[in-house]
């Protein structure tokens, strides 16, 4: 199948609400190019300078979403043109990215990264971490960040009622934090989960971003990496 072909597949499974990344991480420009052309417009990665790198390289209409585990001092590359970083995962890494982008006069949209799956390698809050962080002095001083929902990597499994419960545990996790921080405000409204293996569930249980990769664009070829 081709790249066109398996965007457009996808693309007729989800609902309007929901808004597809192209997950390109590890992919040459040419293939993100192919996406491009099929009027794909928001790409995930998870590495900074390959990100920076293909933002350079292709049109600047392209959405960039920044998905892994971010290093402080990665942010820096990524700052002027991130579109959505989903994957803040401790209040340090919250305050340094509002830090740059200060200095970037920019305000950047972020997810608030929760640990829903059963392994330990994950990154991400607890519930008890992320109401720490909301209701600390500090965050009420981060004008440079826009708090837009939550993200959640389901557990690698082939059990789908744990991935529906750990979905749908991030899901309560959402209508807690709209309901106590965040009523009145309405950047405040995503849920990116769900990927290549879970997106249906994922989509059933009340995801607005699907985070996609191999089913995009055929499987990775790590190396040693991930
Ligand atoms: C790689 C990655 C994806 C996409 O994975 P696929 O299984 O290829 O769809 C989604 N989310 C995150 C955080 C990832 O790192």
């Amino acid at each position: 199948m081709s790249i066109a072909t398996n965007i457009k597949t996808i693309q007729s499974q989800l609902p309007a609400s929901v808004q597809l990344i192209a997950v390109s991480k590890f992919k040459p420009e040419s293939d993100l190019m192919e996406a491009y052309e099929a009027g794909q417009r928001r790409f995930g990665e998870n590495h900074a300078q390959e990100m920076t790198a293909k933002h350079e390289h292709l049109p600047k209409e392209i959405e960039w979403h920044f998905i892994g585990h971010l290093q402080t001092n990665k942010i820096k590359y990524i700052i002027p043109f991130v579109h959505c970083i989903h994957s803040i995962d401790s209040a340090k890494l919250l305050a340094e990215v509002n830090k740059q982008a200060l200095k970037h006069q920019r305000k950047v949209n972020c997810l608030i990264q929760f640990h829903i799956a059963t392994e330990e390698s994950k990154f991400g809050f607890s519930w008890e971490e992320a109401v720490e962080m909301l209701q600390s002095p500090e965050f009420a001083t981060w004008e440079n960040v826009e708090i837009c929902g939550v993200m959640g990597i389901a557990t690698n499994t082939d059990d789908t009622s744990l991935i529906r419960k750990e979905f749908r545990q991030l899901k309560h996790f959402f209508d807690q934090l709209k309901t106590e921080y965040f009523p009145t405000n309405g950047h405040f409204k995503e849920i990116s989960m769900g990927m290549t293996g879970d997106y249906p569930i994922a989509v059933e249980e009340g995801s607005t971003m699907v985070r996609i990769g191999s089913a995009i664009f055929g499987a990775r070829n790590y190396g040693n990496a991930q």
